[in-house]
């Protein structure tokens, strides 16, 4: 069986132009399976964002490989990155990032226009966002929505194309406490119901709890707690 994602000696530094580099991420090596939970945690700066770029193919290691689905990412040309990070991975932030201009319909199918929308998307839009409750919101604005509800949104935005990993990098920060464990407790059930994987950078150890395994990010190494 291939692994989901697979990261062998990763290491990332930044050039600076006036500070010289800035080592962020150190020899790391992990392994994620279709179906598992995993959190990052580690404090601001520490480089979680960093290496969810990395896995989510927006950036690449200084050295090291990555394989996702048993593809190396090193091997494969801008052109195929960007087809194979829109059909395969499903990205949320701490933000919406939702176009307030489109209808939340509009806005979850973003992510199928590349390869043109088709009529089973709109049906598997449609089907998301009743599976999170939001059937009823489809042809608002994000404007008129909670917090919460513009979340969940944009979870159904990073399923539309049914990828095999979702990527969320701090997902509940701009939420309350009770409002982020729903949010979670939503991507845990739906990482199980779509057979994805899912990697979450969080601060909360409640939230990480919630997680199959949880990783920790100190001085540049992934320690697993
Ligand atoms: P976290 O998400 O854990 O807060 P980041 O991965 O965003 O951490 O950042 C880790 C370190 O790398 C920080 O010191 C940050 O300033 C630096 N950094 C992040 N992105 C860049 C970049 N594009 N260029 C230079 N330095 C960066
Ligand atoms: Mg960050």
């Amino acid at each position: 069986m291939t692994g989901l994602v697979t990261l062998k000696e990763v290491s990332k530094t930044y050039t600076l132009v006036t500070e010289g580099d800035l080592q962020v991420l150190r020899d790391i090596n992990l392994q994620v399976e279709v179906g598992e939970t995993i959190a990052i945690m580690g404090p601001s700066g520490s480089g979680k964002s960093t290496l969810l770029n990395l896995i989510g193919t927006l950036d690449s290691p200084t050295s090291g490989s990555i394989q996702i689905l048993g593809q190396a990412l090193e091997l494969m040309s801008e052109k195929e990155l960007a087809q194979f990070r829109n059909q395969q991975i499903g990205f949320i932030f701490q933000l919406h990032h939702l176009l307030l201009q489109l209808t939340v319909l509009e806005n979850v199918l973003i992510p199928t226009l590349p390869a043109g929308s088709s009529a089973s998307d709109l049906e598997n839009a449609k089907e998301l966002l009743h599976r999170v409750g939001l059937e009823d919101r489809m042809d608002q604005m994000p404007g008129v929505l909670s917090g919460g509800e513009r979340q969940r949104v944009a979870v159904v935005r990073a399923l539309i194309n049914q990828p095999r990993l979702i990527l969320a990098d701090e997902p509940t920060g701009s939420l309350d406490a009770s409002m982020a464990e729903q949010l979670v407790e939503l991507l845990v059930t739906l990482n199980d119901e779509q057979g994805t994987g899912l990697i979450m950078v969080t601060h909360s150890e409640a939230l990480a709890s919630l997680m199959n395994r949880v990783y920790q990010l100190h001085e540049g190494a992934l320690v697993l707690r």
